[in-house]
C-alpha cells in the first residue's frame, strides 16, 4: 500500500489506496473551512479516468463548508491559476498529479491571488485536519456550483497580450506538432495555436480518461512525436505534460535536444527584446532559476547584463524569488517558463506564446537558434539511499569538493568551471536526486564515476 504524500502545496497519491473520496473529501472541507465560509473557489482537473471521482468529492467539501463553486473542467494548472488571481477567487485547486503515472491523483491548493501555500497557510489547514472540526454550514447557507468552462479563454487573452509579434507569427503560418498526451492542454493548446494562425496537427489531443505515454515531458517518452515529425513538414513541435504547466520543444526536423531546452529559448527571447520593450522595463533586468537549471541560462544572461538570480529546487521558491526581486523571465530546467506578464507560475501556453514570438521576431528555424545555444551535456538521475546515512555522505562530498563554489541551500550544488553537480535527498522516497551538467561528455562520465563511489 502506498502512503499519502502531504506537502504544502496539497496532496498527491494513488486513487484507490491513499487517493479516496474520504480523504479527498477530508482535504476539501479543510481548505473550505480555512477560506472560512462564504468564498469562491475555482476548480479545474486533468483527464484521468479518476478526475470525476476526486472533482467530486472536492466540490462537496467545498459547498459544505459554505463556498460557492465555480467549475472550469478539464484545465491546464496555470488555467486555474491565473483565473484565481485575475477573476479574484479566494481560491483554486487543481485536480491533478501532473507528470506522475495514470494511476495517481493529487490536489494543488491556490490561495487569493493565484499564489502557493505559504508554510503558515499549510499550519491553518492542518488545524482543520488534526481535530476533524470543520466549519459545516446549516443547510439554507448553502451556495451553488457553476460549470463555466469558457473562462479559459481568458487565459488565452492573456497569453495572446503578452505577445509582441502576432501579426508576424500569423503570417509565417507555422505548421506545429502538437502532443498534449490527451491531457489538459488538449483543448486550449490548439485554440490558442490556431488563434496564431499556427497549422495545428495533433498527435494527442482526445481525452479518454487514459494517458498515451509517460506524461513527464523528456526525450524518453517524446519518441512518438519525434517520429510523427519526421513524415511531415513541420516548423516546431510542442509536448506537454499532464498539468500542461511544463513545455517540450521539438525543432522542425522533429529533433528533441533536452527540456532544459525551453527556458533557454524563452530566456534568450525575453532579454533580447528587454531594452526594447516598455513592458518588459517594468521588470528588473533579471532571471531566476532553480539550482539544477542548466549553466546555459547564465551563458545566454551574460552579454545582455541580466543577473541570474538561484533558488531552491521548487516552483514556489522560483516564483516568490521572481516576485521579490521583479525579474522579467524565470523558472525551472524541466520545461518550466515562468513568464511574470502572464502568471507567477510554470505555463506552458505562456512558453508557446513565447517560443512562436522568438520564430517569428528572429525569421530563424528552431534548429539554428538551438544550434546558437551553449552546448553542455547534462544527467539527471537518483541513487537509492535506503541502506545509507546521507546526512553524513553531504559534509564528505562537500569536504572533497571543496575547491568549486559550494550552495548549500539545497542539498549540495558544486560549481567548476567545466562541470557542476547538485545533490538533494528526497523528502517523500529514501533516493537522492543527482543532477550533473559538463562541458563534454568525457567531464561528465569521469563525475558521475567519482560520485557513484559516495552511494554504494
Ligand atoms: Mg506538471
Amino acid at each position: 500500500m502506498s502512503e499519502l504524500i502531504v506537502s504544502i502545496s496539497g496532496i498527491r497519491g494513488i486513487v484507490g489506496e491513499t487517493i479516496t473520496p474520504q480523504v479527498v473529501t477530508k482535504y476539501a472541507l479543510a481548505f473550505g473551512s480555512f477560506l472560512k465560509g462564504k468564498k469562491k473557489v475555482i476548480v479545474g482537473k486533468d483527464t484521468r479516468i479518476t478526475g470525476d471521482m476526486v472533482k467530486n468529492a472536492v466540490v462537496s467539501g467545498l459547498l459544505a463548508t459554505g463556498c460557492e463553486v465555480v467549475d472550469i473542467g478539464i484545465a491546464p494548472t496555470p488555467t486555474v491559476q491565473y483565473l484565481t488571481k485575475k477573476l479574484k477567487f479566494d481560491g483554486g485547486i487543481v485536480i491533478t498529479a501532473s507528470h506522475n503515472p495514470i494511476q495517481w491523483n493529487a490536489l494543488k491548493f491556490y490561495k487569493q491571488g493565484g499564489l502557493l501555500f505559504e508554510n503558515s497557510d499549510y499550519s491553518r489547514l492542518k488545524g482543520y485536519l488534526e481535530k476533524g472540526q470543520y466549519n459545516l454550514m446549516p443547510w439554507n447557507k448553502y451556495r451553488t456550483v457553476s460549470c463555466q468552462p469558457q473562462l479559459g479563454d481568458i487565459h488565452i487573452k492573456q497569453v495572446l497580450d503578452s505577445l509582441n509579434f502576432i501579426t508576424r507569427i500569423k503570417k509565417k503560418r507555422f505548421k506545429v506538432a502538437l502532443d498534449s498526451c490527451n491531457a489538459s492542454g488538449s483543448f486550449i493548446t490548439p485554440k490558442l495555436l490556431n488563434i496564431l494562425g499556427c497549422r495545428v496537427d495533433s498527435l494527442y489531443t482526445e481525452p479518454d480518461g487514459y494517458f498515451p505515454h509517460n506524461p513527464e515531458p523528456n526525450k524518453d517518452n517524446l519518441k512518438e512525436i519525434m517520429r510523427f515529425m519526421k513524415k511531415s513538414r513541420f516548423d516546431i513541435g510542442f509536448a506537454q505534460d499532464s498539468d500542461a504547466d511544463r513545455l517540450a520543444v521539438l525543432d522542425e526536423k522533429g529533433n528533441f535536444t533536452s527540456e532544459e531546452h525551453t527556458l533557454a529559448l524563452a530566456v534568450y527571447y525575453v532579454l533580447s527584446l528587454y531594452d526594447r520593450s516598455s513592458r518588459l522595463k517594468k521588470f528588473a533586468k533579471s532571471v531566476v532559476v532553480n539550482l539544477s537549471t542548466s549553466r546555459m541560462v547564465d551563458d545566454i544572461a551574460r552579454p545582455f547584463q541580466a543577473k541570474v538570480i538561484r533558488t531552491p529546487v521548487g516552483e514556489k521558491n522560483v516564483a516568490q524569488s521572481l516576485i521579490r526581486s521583479k525579474s522579467v523571465i524565470g523558472g525551472e530546467g524541466n520545461g518550466g517558463v515562468i513568464f511574470p506578464l502572464v502568471n507567477y507560475g510554470r505555463d506552458s501556453l505562456a512558453g508557446i506564446g513565447l517560443v512562436l514570438d522568438l520564430l517569428a521576431f528572429s525569421g530563424k528555424k528552431l534548429s539554428d537558434l538551438l544550434n546558437e545555444m551553449p552546448s553542455y551535456v547534462m544527467l539527471k538521475t537518483k541513487f537509492n539511499i535506503q541502506h545509507l546515512d546521507v546526512k553524513t555522505i553531504i559534509p564528505k562530498i562537500v569536504k572533497d569538493f571543496s575547491k568549486g563554489k559550494i550552495d548549500r541551500r539545497d542539498g549540495v550544488k558544486c560549481d567548476f568551471d567545466d562541470f557542476w553537480f547538485h545533490i538533494r535527498a528526497s523528502n517523500t522516497e529514501p533516493i537522492v536526486r543527482l543532477v550533473i551538467e559538463a562541458r563534454n561528455d568525457c567531464i561528465l562520465q569521469d563525475t558521475i564515476k567519482s560520485l557513484k563511489n559516495y552511494f554504494k
